[in-house]
């Protein structure tokens, strides 16, 4: 099961993001509600975020699959719906240098590429598709919170630069203060000319509108309460009716719980992340501060603050925190990060937040995303633990899955850090324990 308050998986609340105030519904018939009767289908993909979604379009749209997609909420409920909307790269909770070591500069760069073709694809799927999803600025940021941390960057930059051949620019604090914004933690930065910034619920709800357009049958309020097998065939239940498939795609990510795929949710660690947004800043306010970029940024802080300036002037600033996601705990973050925005932004201490809400980013012992097959059954596959980094990497993935099942790809063509499912994590019951010590560790040495 899980440790998180049962609120966190409550699929009929709304997740309370600004996004969800920023987004026109679905066009009609795209989301078909929810499943009925006994219905049959090649591929059942089970959660409807970037990846199921994505997996979902690109079997129908490239290999003519019949598939079906059942998400327990509205398409797109889950942290795909409610993210930062940092269109970025590399998913992993390893630096670049420990990337390095395990896995040897040539499968290093391959997972560097296919991460950079993975940002790519979300902006080629925008054009290809007629996706509103609001890109904004030219690269990220990725700010130095302390003047020891700028080594880390003149690091990060000579590995992306010289090993990946990546278009990065290192940039002193009066240069970043001169031409993207000052604050308190603002000491250097590093540009990352490959990201930009989107507005993640408009990419959830337009890629589903692009999966039904190409045939995927795809049913919000659908939530799968039993798996059975009878056969060779998946048998899935939700409330109102069962899916006889040949072949399942676990897309649920940070959502997955163990009730229904326990050998693969205890390899997983879903962690909270964090978003507050303020109302539209004035043009005044945002000179006070010397705010002038439209590029999303984030911090070297391992708990992370990610901030960026949305297109109506509201500021948006997320970070990591809270073990339990019950409503007091949401509360107390609310206020913790209410004051933090006001100590590293004190020109907007006094602007009130309109917006607080959270979700699950997911991890794994092996610290990258994991695409594969079930070692005890290859009818079933799976792609998930994006590390927070989910917005580029998730929709790639969901491709992946798409090209396995169609017959396009082999699981060699994936690269090695991405490949196969990850270490059982050991006494996965005491997870909530694990991420309490790595917590009180990272604010330890953020500090
Ligand atoms: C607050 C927050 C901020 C983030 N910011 C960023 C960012 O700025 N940049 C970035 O790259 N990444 C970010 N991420 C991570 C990113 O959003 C995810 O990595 C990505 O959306 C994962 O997509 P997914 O489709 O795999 O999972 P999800 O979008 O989480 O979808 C999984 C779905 O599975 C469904 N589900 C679970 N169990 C069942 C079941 N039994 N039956 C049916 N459906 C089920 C859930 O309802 C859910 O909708 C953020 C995440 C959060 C929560």
């Amino acid at each position: 099961m899980t440790w998180y308050h049962e609120g966190m998986y409550d699929a009929g609340a709304p997740a309370g993001s600004f996004w969800e105030d920023d987004t026109p519904p679905l066009p009609p018939g795209v989301d078909l509600g929810p499943l009925t009767g006994d219905a049959s289908c090649d591929v059942a993909v089970v959660g409807g975020g970037y990846t199921g979604l994505s997996a979902a379009f690109h079997l129908a749209r490239d290999h003519q699959v019949d598939v079906r997609v059942l998400e327990s909420g509205p398409l797109g409920w889950g942290a795909s719906g409610r993210n930062g909307g940092f269109c970025t790269f590399p998913p992993t909770g390893l630096t670049l240098t420990q990337l390095l070591r395990r896995y040897g500069e040539g499968e290093a760069r391959r997972f560097i590429a296919s991460q950079v073709e993975a940002v790519e694809l979300v902006r080629s799927l925008s054009l290809d598709e007629g996706i509103d999803l609001r890109p904004q600025g030219d690269g990220t940021l990725h700010v130095a919170h302390s003047p020891d941390r700028f080594r880390d960057l003149e690091e990060e930059a000579a590995l992306l630069s010289g090993t990946f051949g990546l278009p990065v620019q290192l940039m002193r604090r009066e240069e970043v203060a001169e031409t993207e914004y000052d604050s308190t933690e603002q000491f250097g930065a590093l540009l990352n000319r490959t990201g930009f910034g989107i507005q993640p619920l408009r990419f959830a709800r337009g890629l589903a509108a692009a999966a039904a357009r190409h045939g995927a049958k795809l049913h919000g309020s659908s939530k799968v309460s039993a798996w059975e097998k009878e056969g060779a065939a998946h048998r899935l239940v939700t409330a109102s009716g069962t899916l006889r498939a040949r072949r399942v795609v676990v897309a649920t990510n940070g959502f997955t719980r163990g009730d229904l795929q326990k050998p693969l949710a205890d390899r997983l660690v879903p962690v909270l992340s964090n978003i507050v947004v303020t109302r539209p800043l004035t043009g005044d306010e945002r000179a006070a501060q010397g705010w002038r970029t439209e590029r999303p940024c984030a911090n070297t802080r391992r708990l992370l603050f990610y901030y960026r300036m949305l297109p109506d002037g509201r500021f948006l600033f997320g970070a990591r925190g809270d073990l339990t996601g019950t409503l007091a705990d949401g509360l107390r973050m609310r206020a913790v990060m209410e004051r933090r925005l006001g100590e590293v932004f004190p020109h907007w201490r006094d602007v009130p937040t309109t917006h607080y809400w959270r979700g699950f980013v997911c991890m794994n012992a092996r610290l990258t995303p994991a695409i594969g097959q079930m070692p005890d059954d290859s009818s079933v596959y799976f792609a998930l633990a994006y590390h927070g980094d989910g917005v580029s990497a998730a929709p790639w993935a969901g491709r992946v899955i798409a090209q396995l099942l169609g017959g396009t790809a082999s699981f060699r063509d994936i690269p090695a850090a991405l490949r196969g499912i990850p270490p059982r994590i050991p006494f996965p019951a005491l997870r909530r324990w694990y991420l309490g010590a790595a917590l009180g560790y990272y604010r330890l040495r953020d500090n």
